[in-house]
């Protein structure tokens, strides 16, 4: 099918409150302005040059969010354009995001990545570390970004009800965040789900899913 198909057949599953990142990491710019002329503005990428290359070729009304892991001294790369970042993991991370933004003269949006899975290789804070960025002090100092919700990632497994866990632990903590209303922390938004698990992501309280080979084909 094509990538066009394939979007709209995505789409119309959706319910009007889940957001579709199209996630375009290894894929080459023709495939990206596909799903473009077939109405997509949000990509995500898992990488920063790539994601930097591919803004400067395309579109300038697209939005683009970093889905990756981030490194602080990467991150001045994309201060000027990048609309969301997934995977803040680090008060280290978020200072040096913040600092680059207020050098630019931006508000940039920020998910913190919770470790839900299993595997101790996905990265990601446990509920103690979220409690103390959220909390903390320092961070009500930090003007120029903006904590708008979670993300997370379930193990890679076939075992549905290990996934349904995993997401349900995370819309709890959301949950549980949701009254927390202060200058730049408002939890709006639940990241979780992709092409292998979106549709249990939806049902577990996604708000955001992030979807790449269902979209691009295999990479
Ligand atoms: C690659 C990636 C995705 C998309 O994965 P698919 O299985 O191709 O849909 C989603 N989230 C993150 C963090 C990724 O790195």
């Amino acid at each position: 099918m094509s990538i066009s198909k394939n979007l709209s057949k995505i789409k119309s599953s959706l319910p009007p409150h889940v957001t579709l990142v199209a996630v375009s990491k290894t894929k080459p710019i023709a495939n990206l302005m596909e799903a473009y002329n077939a109405g997509q503005r949000i990509f995500g990428e898992n990488k920063i040059q790539e994601m930097t290359e591919k803004w400067e070729q395309m579109p300038k009304d697209i939005q683009w969010h970093m889905i990756g892991h981030v490194q602080s001294n990467k991150v001045k790369y994309m201060i000027p354009y990048v609309s969301l970042i997934h995977g803040v993991d680090s008060m280290k991370l978020l200072k040096e995001i913040n600092r680059l933004a207020t050098k630019w003269k931006r508000t940039v949006d920020c998910l913190l990545q919770i470790h839900i899975a299993e595997e101790d290789t996905k990265f990601g804070l446990d509920e103690k570390e979220l409690h103390e960025i959220l909390y903390s002090e320092e961070l009500k100092t930090f003007q120029n970004i903006r904590i708008v919700g979670l993300m997370g990632m379930a193990t890679f497994t076939v075992n549905q009800e290990q996934i349904k866990r995993e997401f349900l632990h995370l819309k709890s903590i959301f949950d549980k965040l949701c009254q927390l209303n202060t200058e730049n922390c408002q939890l709006t938004t639940l990241s979780m789900g992709m092409s292998g698990d979106y549709q249990l992501a939806i049902e577990c309280g996604s708000t955001m899913i992030r979807i790449g080979s269902s979209i691009f084909g295999s990479r």
